[in-house]
């Protein structure tokens, strides 16, 4: 048996979306409607009642991880997702390029969304060192645009640092502070390497020549969500299956990486509402096939339309999920596949940010009883077989798939 997770991310959301309801009420849907026909629905609290999740504790909820016990901060996520390979003595953050003024103030926090010249500016940080630790090893790597992820390496170095980037403007960098003792080394890394990195950034040949052009210059960077390497024990001793990721978005890619997934890359996956989500599909499918138990397809759109405030955007986007679902629907072997599809959250689009309200949840395949749910949205799932539960939907469908060991005797 296969299995297939799509987590469509901020998903669900509120009555006054729209006019005339929830997105996912309003979007043609008839497809998913048709899945769930013959499927069983649910409700799901991503982690549990009251909680608002973010898209990284959510996910690792979502996949049978407890977040409590495993999450230990974003960076690494950002970092494993961008290739990063991490282990347990790395303290991993997200960065930006940041433009600082003459006087040392940070005068923007993405030095003008810098879209060119990240593998100069890579290869600017690539020496960079610690001088007080000679024996802490400092990687650098740049993402899209201003983002990156910095690394840093090392026997006893502690995730609990406090940020370099203010999230204002007008103010210098200001120093990391160690919150305990290991931690304390971390933080004097990272001070040493946050102004080590503004003179090789400042004197780079990319950053004379954006000046001469009138662009800001990318000559810092910010540093932010410290977290140490998790001790999340990877999906195939959890569950004893192999599984791969097929996402755009930094932070899922990481998240699944972390949890052992393997990162398939597709063409046109772009993580925003433009996003080829058809070709995510065709690569799951080609995945199952090259003998993966599981895929993980992530999309990010609808997440995206609902910070923007744009309904229309997010309807439209799951109207391209529908689209992707008939292809999936018309080429999945039914015979021997679950597969699952639920949001991470919901982030309704009048508030813009996810808040705690659960998520419908749908699953599909030969060993699962169909309900008597017909179309798929927030208020139907409420009548559902899966009825309401927490997070949990990866080993919930890995049940259906015979892929879950036993708990006990
Ligand atoms: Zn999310």
């Amino acid at each position: 048996m296969k299995t297939i997770l799509v987590i469509a991310d901020g998903l669900a959301g509120r009555p006054d979306d729209t006019e005339a309801g929830t997105c996912l009420q309003v979007a043609k849907t008839p497809t998913i409607d048709g899945l769930v026909s013959r499927g069983t629905a649910g409700l799901m609290h991503p982690i549990k009642p009251g909680v608002r999740p973010g898209s990284d504790t959510a996910h690792l909820s979502l996949f049978g991880y407890d977040p409590y016990q495993y999450y230990t901060g974003r960076g690494v996520f950002e970092a494993a997702g961008i290739g990063m390979e991490l282990s347990e003595n790395d303290v991993s953050f997200r960065t930006n390029f940041a433009t600082i003024d003459p006087d040392g103030k940070i005068a923007d926090r993405r030095a003008g969304r810098i879209s060119e010249g990240q593998e100069e500016l890579e290869e600017a940080l690539s020496g960079l060192t610690s001088e007080k630790y000679p024996d802490v090893e400092i990687r650098f790597k740049t993402s899209t645009e201003h983002r990156g992820a910095l690394s840093i390496s090392g026997d006893g170095l502690g995730g609990n640092v406090t940020p370099t980037d203010p999230h204002e403007l007008g103010v210098p960098i200001p120093q990391s502070q160690g919150l305990d003792e290991r931690s304390s080394k971390t933080a004097d890394v990272l001070n040493e390497v946050t102004s080590q990195a503004r003179d090789l950034l400042e004197s780079a040949p990319i950053n004379v020549q954006r000046r001469e052009e009138g662009k800001l210059p990318a000559n810092a960077i910010l540093s932010r969500g410290a977290a140490k390497y998790p001790d999340i024990p990877p999906v195939e001793e959890v569950y004893g299956i192999t599984a791969s990721v097929v996402a755009a978005g930094a932070l899922y890619i990481g998240v699944a990486r972390v949890a052992g997934m393997e990162y398939i890359p597709v063409e046109g996956a772009t993580g925003t509402v433009d996003s080829k989500i058809i070709n995510k599909a065709k690569a799951a499918l080609k995945e199952l096939d090259r003998g993966k138990d599981l895929v993980f397809i992530h999309m990010k759109g609808t997440d995206n339309a609902s910070h923007d405030h744009n309904a229309e955007a997010k309807v439209k986007f799951i109207e391209k999920i529908d689209e992707t679902f008939a292809w999936l629907d018309d080429n999945i072997d039914w015979s021997e596949t679950h597969l699952c599809f639920t949001g991470d959250h919901t982030t309704p689009i009048n508030y813009g940010d996810h808040v705690a309200e659960p998520v419908p949840a749908m699953a599909i395949g030969p060993n699962v009883k169909p309900d008597n749910v017909e179309k798929f949205d927030e208020y139907t799932a409420m009548n559902g077989g899966l009825g309401t539960f927490n997070g949990q939907i990866l080993p919930i469908t890995l049940s259906y798939s015979d892929q879950l060991k036993k708990f006990g005797a």
